[in-house]
Formats: structure tokens, sequence, C-alpha cells
């Protein structure tokens, strides 16, 4: 469970920092303990520890809170035997040849190569969904899986962020080293190939570099546009370029963007990437996207009503990394719960964004509210501190502040208060109580519906 809850603060996180940071400082935390008021929080070293503290505490502390968490405390605790968490693409790529890679796990252990470097086995055919928008380039990756070096050479893969490029051109690597187990697949960030190409230059290591590079069977380059402006770098990799496809071994690239627009992309880099095939793959559709979260969510061992996969897939349309991270988020607030995952909470925590429109007034929101409890405007924006008048007066400042996303001195003042912590303490309090209270849920889900119908 605690796991499945970490996972959703990583998951959060890793979209709120850089990529870097990330994978530096988080990648590999799991959670300890999450017991009387205090989150524990396991990190690999004191380095990371201090970072932590010093600089994440209140994103990590933000973060916990957004899944429920609110703690007294948050430690972090040196701890060596973590578990590894969230994986990523980012796997680090060593930079010689001789250097072991961690052990993988049983199922690959026959693999544990040194030209797999790089590859995660989290990222096979099998889990990816196909669908409109992914399905030609899922096809040629396929293809180049039974048969690399012959067809498409060099694939050229690109698109926006999170549709699943590395997921499949990863997916090839593992492919083929299932298939041949003894193949040099070697899988690196464009941005790690930039920065081991000048570590060689500066250790006066380029022969290895170079060596090392084109002898590979499949060279599967990822990120392609961070090649823009690296001038160097683009020659080295002209030349090992060259080299593979000369000696038909397969090379596949992916990139944000078309090699046209890749900018101070050289003329000659950019005719060798049109030699091959270029797939434009899109976002994945609705239903694709549906699938997805299906799939996801039965790998979790969850099943989720359909309504709330629809609205799961409608809430995040192009990112399937943020499709997968509001369903973390989502599995893990109801497991803390003990609660099935439905629409109204996933409202609650994503809120109605699809049918918002525009002119939605505070004024419309406290009438509907008011209404809704049968109190008058007049008690709801009056002195009187009766229960039955508070509630929907607190109702009412937790639906300002989540649809229209008022500050608190506004709700305050919409309300007829003076005091803005008055507006604070209700909307935690509601916020609190809608994930407990079934009444107020739908009370809330009630009267957002009708604001919206
Ligand atoms: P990109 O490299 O295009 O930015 P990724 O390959 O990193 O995107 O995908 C982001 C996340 O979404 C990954 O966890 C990946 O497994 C998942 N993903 C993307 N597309 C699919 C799909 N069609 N089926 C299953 N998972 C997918
Ligand atoms: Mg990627």
């Amino acid at each position: 469970m605690q796991d499945g809850l970490w996972q959703a603060v990583l998951g959060e996180i890793e979209l709120t920092v850089s990529r870097g940071s990330y994978v530096t400082w988080f990648k590999n935390t799991s959670l300890l303990k999450n017991k009387d008021d205090t989150v524990v929080i396991g990190v690999p070293n004191v380095f990371i520890k201090q970072q932590l503290e010093r600089k994440f505490n209140q994103l990590i502390s933000d973060t916990l809170a957004k899944n429920g968490i609110t703690p007294t405390h948050i430690e972090y605790k040196i701890h060596s035997g973590h578990l590894p968490a969230k994986k990523t693409e980012d796997e680090p790529v060593l930079t010689t040849q001789n250097a072991p890679r961690p052990a993988a796990k049983a199922l690959t252990s026959a693999l544990t190569h040194t030209y797999r470097q790089g590859l995660n086995e989290r990222y096979t055919f099998e889990n990816f969904i196909v669908g409109s928008g992914n399905e030609l380039a899922y096809a040629a990756c396929q293809a180049i899986a039974t048969t690399p070096g012959t067809k498409y050479n060099p694939l050229f893969i690109y698109g926006g962020v999170g549709i699943g490029k590395t997921h499949l051109i990863q997916a090839v690597g593992n492919a083929i080293m299932v298939r041949n187990p003894g193949s040099r697949v070697v899988y690196i960030s464009t941005e790690q190939f930039i920065q081991e190409f000048l570590d060689a230059i500066r250790y006066k290591k380029n022969t290895d570099f170079a060596g090392y590079y084109r002898s590979a069977d499949v060279l599967i380059i990822d990120d392609m546009q961070f090649i823009a402006g690296k001038e160097k770098t683009q020659e080295e990799f002209f030349h090992t370029f060259n080299a593979l496809h000369q000696a038909n071994k397969q090379v596949i690239i992916s990139s944000d963007k078309p090699p046209k627009e890749i900018p101070t992309l050289e003329d000659r880099l950019r005719s060798r990437f049109a030699w091959g095939m270029s797939i434009d793959m899109q976002n994945p559709d609705f239903e694709t996207r549906c699938a997805i979260v299906q799939t996801k969510a039965h790998s979790h061992g969850a099943t989720i009503p359909q309504p709330v996969v629809e609205y799961l897939a409608t809430y995040v349309q192009t990112n399937i990394r943020e499709l997968e991270g509001a369903l973390n988020q989502l599995l893990a607030w109801c497991e803390m719960r003990g609660l099935e995952p439905d629409v109204t909470i996933a409202t609650n925590l994503f809120g109605a964004h699809r049918t918002r429109p525009k002119h939605l007034s505070a004024k419309q929101i406290i009438e509907r509210t008011a209404k809704h409890f049968q109190v008058p405007m007049e008690d709801m924006l009056g002195p009187k501190r009766d229960k039955d008048i508070v509630v929907p007066r607190q109702v009412a400042m937790y639906i300002l502040r989540s649809e229209l996303h008022l500050s608190f001195p506004k709700i305050a003042r919409e309300l007829g208060r003076k005091d803005h912590t008055t507006a604070i303490h209700s909307v935690e309090k509601i916020e609190k109580e809608s994930a407990q209270d079934a009444d107020i849920r739908s009370a809330i889900s009630e009267i957002k519906e009708r604001l919206y119908a």
C-alpha cells in the first residue's frame, strides 16, 4: 500500500521538477513509514538527504497532502536496502563497455549483458496499447524487432511528450534481446550521448567511445532534438551513423519534432535521417486512452468502473505519463480510505474540467449551494453560526476554491467574512470530509452538476 502511495507521489513530482532533478534526487527514494503523523522517506545517501531536506521538503509535503497525507513530521532516513523506486527511462548508462550493469530481474537475468545498457525491461510490446495515433509506429517497430537492420533504417519516430516514444523504441531493444540474447543493443538518451562524448574528449577516451557505439548491432537514441546546437556531437554522431548504416546495423531515433524542424541540425544528418522511415506519432485517441487506463489499473490489481475510466481519459488528453499519474493518484487515494473509485471521487480530486463553462460566477455558486441546503441567502452571508448554516457556507467556500480557484481573501469576502483564515479552514475541512463522508461528497457533486447543467 505504501508503495502505491509513494509511486503516486513520485509520479506527480516527476511532472513538477526537471527530468534531471527527478532522476538525481527522487528516483531511488521509498516510503519507509507513514504512521503517527510521521512520514519517513528512505534515501540512498546523505547528499540526497540534505537536498531533499533543504530544497524539496515543501514540494514533498505539498504532494503528500494532495494525496491525503498531512504528517506533522517528515523525516529522511538513509536506507541502503531500499526497493528500487519508480523506474524511468533514465536508467544510468555506463560510460565504458566493461562496467557491469546492476543485475536485472530474474526473468531477464540471461540478458544481463553489457550491451543491454540503458534498456528498461518495463517497456515491452506486450504492455503497449495499440490504437489510432501509434499503430504505424508500433508496426514499424515490430518489423524492426523481427529483422533489424533490413527495413526502415534508420527509423525516426517523432511526436509530443508522453505519448509512448521511449516505450516503443525500448520495446524494440527488449524484444531483440529476448529473441537473440547475444545482440549488442544500445539504448541511450541524446543528452547522455552528448555528455559521454564530452567526457571522452576530456579524458582522452575518444576511441573507446567511438568504438563502443560503432560496434553496436542496434543503436537506439532517444530525444534527438537535444542535439540541436551541439556541433561536435553532431559530427561524432554522423560518423557513428555512417559506420552502423554501412554495416546494416539498425539505428532507431526518437525526437519531439521532425528532422527538418530541429534547429541547427546539420544538413548531412538531416538527409541521413531521410534515408529510412519517418513516422509522426500522434496523441492517442479517446478509445486508446481508455484502454491504457484499464490496462494500467489492471496491472495494479485494480478494476475501475467504465465511467471512471472515461473520466480519466477525458481529464488527460495527450500525455500518457500524466494519465498514469492521475490513475495512480486516484488508486492510492481510494486504497488508503478503503473506497471503490468512482466519478465523484475522481471529480473531487481532479475537478470537473470537462464541462466547465466560461462564465460561472461566485454568486451563482453561493446561490446554488444555498438552494441545495435550503438555506436563505441572507443567512449564508450573515453572521449566524448554527451548524445547518455553517456547513453550507463551508461547502460554498470549498466550491469557490475548487471551481473558480479564488484566493482565500476573495472567498471570505464573497461570503461576507472579514477573516480569510476562516476560508482556509473551511476549504480544508470540506476537503477532508468529502474524502470520508459520502453525504458531503454527493452534495458537492449534485451542486456542481446543477451549476454546469
Ligand atoms: P515519450 O517518450 O513519448 O515522452 P514515454 O514512452 O515515456 O513517452 O511514455 C510515457 C508513459 O506512458 C510511459 O510510462 C509509457 O509506458 C506510457 N505509455 C505511453 N503510451 C502507451 C501505450 N500506448 N500503452 C501503454 N503505455 C503507454
Ligand atoms: Mg521519451
